[in-house]
C-alpha cells in the first residue's frame, strides 16, 4: 500500500520524531499550524476515525494514554487541542488515521 504514514511508521521515510514505541509514533508536522504541531499515529494502518472498530480501538485508547507524555515532550505546558480530520468534508489529506496535537500558544476559539 502506498501510504506515507505507514512508511514513516516503518522508518522508510524520515520524520522528526517526538516519541516512538512498538505501537505508535509521534512526529512534528512538516507544515505546522501552531507554534507546536505534532502528529500522533498508530503503526497499524487505519484509514480514518470512521474505521475505528472493536478490533482496533485499543490502538486509539493507547494513543490517548500517551498523548499527555507526548505533549510534555514537545514542550507543551499550558493546554492543547487534538484534531483528527476524517474523509472529504473533514479535509483529510493523508488517509492514515492521525491526531494533530497543536499548542504552545493561545489557539483560536474557532474550530472550523
Ligand atoms: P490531514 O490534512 O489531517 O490529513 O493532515 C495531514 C498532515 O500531515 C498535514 O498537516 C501535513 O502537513 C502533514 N504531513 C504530510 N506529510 C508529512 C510528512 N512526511 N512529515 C510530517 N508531516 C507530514
Ligand atoms: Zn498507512
Amino acid at each position: 500500500m502506498d501510504c506515507i504514514f505507514c512508511k514513516i511508521a516503518e522508518g522508510t521515510i524520515p520524520s522528526n520524531k517526538v516519541y516512538e514505541d512498538e505501537r505508535i509514533i509521534a512526529f512534528y508536522d512538516l507544515n505546522p499550524q501552531a507554534k507546536v504541531h505534532v502528529l500522533v499515529i498508530p503503526k497499524l494502518h487505519i484509514a480514518c476515525a470512521d474505521e475505528i472498530n472493536a478490533d482496533n480501538s485499543g490502538e486509539i485508547a493507547y494513543i490517548f494514554e500517551k498523548i499527555p507524555q507526548i505533549a510534555r515532550k514537545a514542550g507543551i505546558t499550558n493546554g492543547y487541542r487534538i484534531i483528527s480530520n476524517c474523509g472529504d468534508d473533514g479535509c483529510q489529506s493523508v488517509k492514515h488515521l492521525h491526531f494533530h496535537i497543536i499548542g504552545g500558544e493561545k489557539l483560536s476559539e474557532k474550530m472550523a
